[in-house]
């Protein structure tokens, strides 16, 4: 059950070691949240600690908290440090660091599909991004937030939403990016530094598209990334979705990445379809119109597997 905004300022007072985390294969949200929850720790002379599992995307590192950030190899387990889990819905989410886990555990998350598994936990389903639960809070606290944190907090909640584009834009997220503007966000420079891009990516951009397959009589798109394709455009493939889903008569889009010869990585994106539903039915989850899961085949078979499951759901 949710705790209250005060009972979750009391966790952070009564403790000094904490650790933060957030879901593997981080977004913009999961990071920025990271970056401004641990400056405002930190101004409160906590000792605070960052552990993501995977790689950072060079992007983020204009972030301050960003940079700090450690793999799970190099930090030891201790019962005595609070632990919190931004933006991941359960403890399978955080890969290796869950090891790490062995006190106490509060959880700030927007997704649908929370498992509810800590021991503090403060879940809004009705936040477009983890960045707005946590402006909501700072401001309930009363508490400064810097440039830097508004900058990180601003940045977190634009990427969930799309900028203000998606269907969980709500006036809520729109009075906390204002708030967080008034706080010292910088709109123009925040979309500048995500959106910059390299010629190299740019031709990969015009590669990419030209892959984009249709299904379901052109209701759905899919991309994938095989393990050729991941030559030019690198690991991190997160961006080239959006490109699928906005195609005129694509409700549900798609893209399937190889991540070993029987792992094939899942994220889906719709305008109407539930596609959290359609994750959850492979173990996955996330939200309505932005959802992913992880499949125990190669890609191929995985592609296949996939788009009968969305057709069942169109
Ligand atoms: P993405 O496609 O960007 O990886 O993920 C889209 C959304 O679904 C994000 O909010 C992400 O946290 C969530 N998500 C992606 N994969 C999984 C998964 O395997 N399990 C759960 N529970 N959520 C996921
Ligand atoms: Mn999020």
């Amino acid at each position: 059950m949710n705790c209250t905004p005060k009972d979750l300022l009391q966790v952070f007072t009564s403790y000094t070691d904490i650790l933060l985390t957030a879901h593997v294969s981080p977004d913009g949200d999961a990071l920025g949240s990271l970056s401004a929850l641990a400056g405002w720790l930190r101004s409160l002379g906590k000792k605070v600690i960052v552990v993501i599992d995977d790689r950072i995307e060079e992007k983020f590192f204009a972030y301050d908290g960003c940079r700090g950030i450690v793999r799970p190899e190099a930090v030891k387990a201790d019962d005595n440090r609070l632990s919190v889990i931004l933006d991941a819905t359960d403890m399978q989410r955080i890969g290796k660091v869950a090891a790490l886990i062995t006190g106490k555990v509060m959880n700030i998350d927007h997704h649908v599909s929370n498992g509810h598994f800590a021991d503090w936990e403060y879940i809004r389903t009705d936040c477009a991004a983890t960045g707005e639960i946590l402006t909501e809070l700072f401001r309930i606290w009363e508490a400064a937030i810097t440039p830097a944190m508004a900058n990180a907090l601003y940045m977190a909640i634009a990427t969930d939403c799309g900028f203000f584009c998606f269907a969980n834009t709500t006036g809520h997220t729109l009075q906390m990016a204002s708030y967080l503007v008034d706080a010292g966000a910088e709109p123009n420079r925040i979309s500048e530094g995500l959106e910059e891009t390299t010629m190299n990516k740019l031709k990969a951009l015009a590669q990419v598209l030209q892959e984009i397959e249709l299904f379901a009589g052109g209701r759905v798109a899919g991309i994938s990334f095989t393990q050729e394709v991941q030559q030019y455009t690198g690991e991190h493939t997160g961006g080239y979705i959006d490109y699928a889903r906005r195609l005129k008569g694509v409700d549900v889009a798609f893209t399937v990445k190889w991540q070993g010869p029987e792992t094939t990585r899942v994220s889906l994106r719709s305008k109407e379809v539930d596609v959290n539903v359609i994750a959850g039915a492979f173990g996955g989850g996330g939200h309505v119109r932005a959802a992913g899961c992880t499949l125990a085949l190669p890609l191929e078979e995985a592609k296949q597997v996939l788009v009968k499951e969305i057709e069942k759901n169109l």
